[in-house]
């Protein structure tokens, strides 16, 4: 007997979502999918020009709007936050998806302490500030669904930055603890880990001139070579379908998951290799 799915055209008609960050890379398909699946979505991030671009670019005023947000400022995502549900009515979604890689530093004992502040203030309170302000929201509803960006490097070391890898660890451990928490009022509380995708984030360390179309390329062969799953390319669409999937009713019982876009990096053992030739 076969089975038949009924998955409706559009898997979040109707609900509110904030994306921090999402201005540009993986934030900007996040935004793209949630929109074409009936959401209303709020676009909160530092960059003005590209976040109002992006939210033009729409031309539905209606149902996507741009907001200025600092994530590392708890006021900026308190505001993004409260403005939503005024202009939308309620808020059903909150992906922290914003975050910096901090500057490479291979020598431990160079490190700038202040770009280390940085990297947290972004990357772990920006992340904790919208799960706070997201659960003002959410607990007087019953529902809701907090999504955050965690990577790789919440599982494993040596593959970024040390405060980025911190960081990502932070967010893989505060998920659980707020998810801890917010079930008890039925709020789904859960991060995305993705392996390395050429965003403005991934070529931070290079000058805007020196991003080019060929290191891009070079990058995207370095990531390539380096992956466990050969034959198929991580995109930033790859990552904003596994944000639609836990924001969506399709993960109605996950809560409290790392949820890993990384063709199984993060569970193999490069060093020994040994179905590879
Ligand atoms: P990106 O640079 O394209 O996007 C990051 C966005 O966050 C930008 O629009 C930027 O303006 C915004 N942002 C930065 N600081 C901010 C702040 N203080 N407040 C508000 N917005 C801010 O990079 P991306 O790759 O799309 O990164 C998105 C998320 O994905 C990050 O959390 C990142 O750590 C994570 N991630 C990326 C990769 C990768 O290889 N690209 C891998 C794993 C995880």
């Amino acid at each position: 007997m076969s089975t038949t799915i009924n998955a409706p055209a559009q898997r979040l008609l109707g609900k509110v979502a904030v994306v921090t960050g999402g201005a540009s890379g993986i934030g900007a398909s996040i935004v793209r999918l949630f929109h074409s699946h009936g959401a209303k979505v709020c676009i909160a991030d530092v960059q003005d020009d590209l976040g109002q671009k992006l939210c033009d670019s729409f031309c539905d005023p209606e149902n996507v709007y741009f907001v200025h947000c600092d994530v590392a400022v708890e006021t900026d995502v308190s505001d993004a936050v409260y403005n939503t549900v005024g202009k939308f009515g309620t808020l059903d979604i909150m992906v922290n998806n914003a975050g910096i890689s901090g500057a490479p530093c291979p020598d431990i004992r160079n490190v700038d302490m202040s770009e280390f502040d940085k990297v947290f203030d972004i990357n772990v309170k920006g992340v904790f500030h919208g799960m706070k302000h997201a659960a003002h929201f959410l607990i007087p509803k019953k529902s809701g669904s907090i999504i955050s960006i965690s990577s790789v490097s919440s599982s494993l070391g040596g593959v970024g930055p040390h405060a980025y890898t911190g960081s990502k660890h932070a967010v893989w451990g505060i998920t659980k603890n707020v998810a801890a928490e917010l079930g008890n009022h039925g709020i789904r509380v859960n991060c995305v880990s993705p392996y390395g995708i050429a965003t403005g984030l991934a070529l931070a360390h290079l000058p805007e001139e020196e991003r080019t179309e060929d290191v891009k390329a070079g990058f995207r062969s370095f990531v390539g070579k380096n992956a466990n799953l050969q034959g198929v390319e991580l995109t930033v669409d790859d990552v904003a379908n596994a944000v639609l999937f836990l924001a969506s009713d399709d993960a109605k019982y996950i809560s409290g998951e790392n949820l890993m876009v990384d063709g199984g990096f993060t569970r193999t053992n490069h060093s020994l290799k040994v179905f590879r030739g």
